[in-house]
């Protein structure tokens, strides 16, 4: 049906991801006046009412490519696609309020078996106060697709875009990162001892907190409520969804910045820095690369570095510089490194 035998085809690996993206959208315009922001930032804003904007995000999830149901139980399956996309909400330092779910199922799939992947949903919108709102259901011919579109609030006076940020301005992440890649690591490891012996009892104790990451990990639906406690509008914000390193880059690259970071400075969890030490990984590459930690990143002016400098959900690891000194990991060893993006990128060549 697609055939045309007379036009070269471009491979999709040779564009990635976010080529793929760029390729199709770059000539995409808005023309209505509600459209505050279309492609290109962690969701959309729409204005609504008065001085209040509407924020608006969707992402897909695949069997196969973004989970695997040997080691995802359904339940966890369903509150990690609330938090995937409440995360980008949070990111536009908005309040998510509403969501809908669409799926698309194989027969292989018995009724008990979605009302657990609801179970996951459910308890996700409970907890972070969203309401389900609608969605749609499809057959598939292999596996599970879950798509869910988020929707939140914020004043206009207080979103926040990924093109903010500022030289001189500070680089501050929430929590800790590489968590839920090598809990990913951990659980395909288990999986692979299982195979081997279905009698192996998972050994999984030592990785708890990396294990949660990877099965059950929260949006920071907190922090835009703690940056207003604190007094402080980001310059810009991203959510890390893809590893550190990437959105750093997306962050530089839109804003027209340049940006230190400092290798030291990266927040581990003391779970991360053993378990590195026994995989033989190097924790600083995991942090940058590991992606799903649905931390956000921001920067922030210097001024506003008293504000923050105490609290314990936030570190700084660097600063912004002039676009022309480019993106660099400044090392423990003191040396300075091109940051590159290496992030999930499912759709090129490894
Ligand atoms: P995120 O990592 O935050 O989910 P993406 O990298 O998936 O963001 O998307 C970047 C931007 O491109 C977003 O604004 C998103 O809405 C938009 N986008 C992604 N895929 C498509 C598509 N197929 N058509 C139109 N816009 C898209
Ligand atoms: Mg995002």
């Amino acid at each position: 049906m697609f055939e045309n035998k007379n036009s070269s085809k471009t491979s999709i690996s040779e564009l990635g991801e976010f080529g793929l993206i760029d390729h199709l959208t770059h000539d995409i315009k808005v023309g209505r006046s509600s459209t505050v922001k279309g492609i290109g930032d962690d969701a959309a804003v729409l204005s609504a009412d008065g001085k209040n904007q509407k924020v608006i995000s969707t992402d897909l999830l695949v069997e196969g490519v973004h989970f695997d149901l040997g080691y995802m139980p359904l339940k966890h399956l369903g509150y990690k696609a609330v938090m995937v996309n409440l995360s980008d909400i949070y990111a536009m330092n908005a309040t998510a309020t509403h969501i809908t779910v669409s799926i698309a199922v194989s027969n292989r799939f018995p009724v008990e078996a979605l009302d657990e992947l609801y179970d996951g949903i459910k308890t996700a919108a409970k907890i972070y106060n969203v309401d389900v709102i609608g969605g749609d259901t499809s057959s598939s011919t292999s596996g599970l697709i879950i798509s869910i579109t988020a929707i939140g609030e914020v004043k206009e006076k207080m979103v926040v875009y990924r093109d903010g940020a500022k030289e001189n301005d500070l680089l501050v992440v929430t929590g800790d990162l590489g968590a839920a890649y090598l809990g990913l690591q951990v659980l395909e490891r288990e999986k692979q001892v299982f195979q081997a012996n279905p009698k192996a009892q998972p050994e999984l104790e030592n990785y708890t907190y990396l294990v949660e990451r990877q099965l059950k990990p929260e949006a920071r639906k907190d922090i835009p409520k703690l940056l207003e406690e604190l007094d402080v509008l980001p310059t810009a914000m991203i959510d890390i969804s893809d590893g550190l390193s990437s959105e750093v880059i997306h962050i530089c690259k839109n804003s027209g910045v340049g940006c230190n970071l400092y290798e030291d400075k990266i927040p581990l969890d003391p779970q991360v820095i053993s378990t590195c030490e026994e995989f033989n990984l190097d924790s600083t590459t995991i942090a940058l690369s590991g992606g799903e930690d649905y931390e956000l990143l921001f920067t922030i002016k210097t001024e506003d570095f008293p504000k923050i400098k105490a609290n314990p959900h936030l570190t700084v690891i660097g600063h912004m510089t002039n676009e022309k000194e480019g993106m660099h990991l400044i090392t423990r060893a003191n040396t300075k490194i091109p940051l590159i993006a290496r992030g999930w990128n499912s759709l090129a060549e490894e």
